[in-house]
């Protein structure tokens, strides 16, 4: 990795639309941080297994965690090469012709191995994947069982590559004359709606700020 991006290797070398690939790393961090969840791609007992699960970037690591019964992460607990990816929908791209409809987004591919988060590291992870979800939100101390009953895996941001859509529509030159078909973007976001208290929130506690101006 140089400073400013990471290498790429056989694995992360983009084959179709190169152009719109990216090792920068300021790019894949800011992908990686803005995303809720990722999908971990491994392969236990000899088939192909891709799971959903929320992700933390730190540093040079993203973290996932759950149960130590969770068959994906016992799995890369004990080796199990990943690949966890996520995705970021930008906009629907609607063309002039089923070939010009499209999706303009930014997403990032990793391969690594986990390691296990032991220590003091693992309740300042947990804390931190509180904080990238909900920022301000405050939580009682872990207690030791919860934190028995919780697997922390780090892994490494070495072979690393993004993929950027930003183009809108890009239909075929003679497409553009026509009169009679709408073309454009159609931008998706995360909003966040009202918040709800929960139905035991002891009387007088006031609903955070955090929680009314909640934004992705
Ligand atoms: C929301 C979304 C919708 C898409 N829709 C389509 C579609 O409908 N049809 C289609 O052909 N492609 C689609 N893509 C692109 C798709 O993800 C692949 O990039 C594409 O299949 C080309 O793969 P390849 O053969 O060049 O890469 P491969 O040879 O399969 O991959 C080589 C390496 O390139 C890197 N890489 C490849 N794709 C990505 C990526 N998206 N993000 C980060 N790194 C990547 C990885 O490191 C990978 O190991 C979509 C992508 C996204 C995010």
């Amino acid at each position: 990795m140089s400073d400013g991006s990471y290498a790429p290797t056989e694995l992360t070398r983009l084959h179709r639309r190169p152009d719109r690939g990216s090792y920068d790393r300021a790019l894949i961090h800011a992908i990686l941080d803005e995303a809720l969840v990722c999908h971990v791609g491994f392969v236990l007992e000899g088939r192909p297994h891709v799971i959903p699960t929320s992700i933390l970037r730190q540093g040079e690591y993203v973290y996932i965690h759950g149960s130590p019964n969770n068959r994906m992460l016992s799995a890369l607990a004990d080796g199990a090469p990943a690949c966890i990816e996520v995705t970021l929908v930008d906009s629907l791209v609607a063309g002039r012709s089923g070939f010009g409809c499209s999706m303009d987004y930014r997403s990032v591919v990793i391969y690594a191995c986990g390691e296990r988060v032991e220590g003091a590291e693992k309740p300042a992870i947990i804390d931190a994947i509180v904080q990238d979800l909900i920022p301000g939100h405050k939580v009682r101390p872990p207690k030791q069982k919860e934190l028995d009953a919780t697997l922390v895996l780090r892994f490494p941001l070495q072979e690393v590559s993004a993929k950027v859509r930003d183009r809108g529509v890009i239909d075929v030159e003679e497409d553009y004359a026509r009169d009679d078909l709408w073309a454009g973007v159609i931008p998706l976001r995360i909003t966040a709606g009202a918040p709800q208290d929960d139905a035991r929130l002891k009387p007088g506690i006031a609903t955070p700020d955090f929680a009314k101006r909640y934004k992705r």
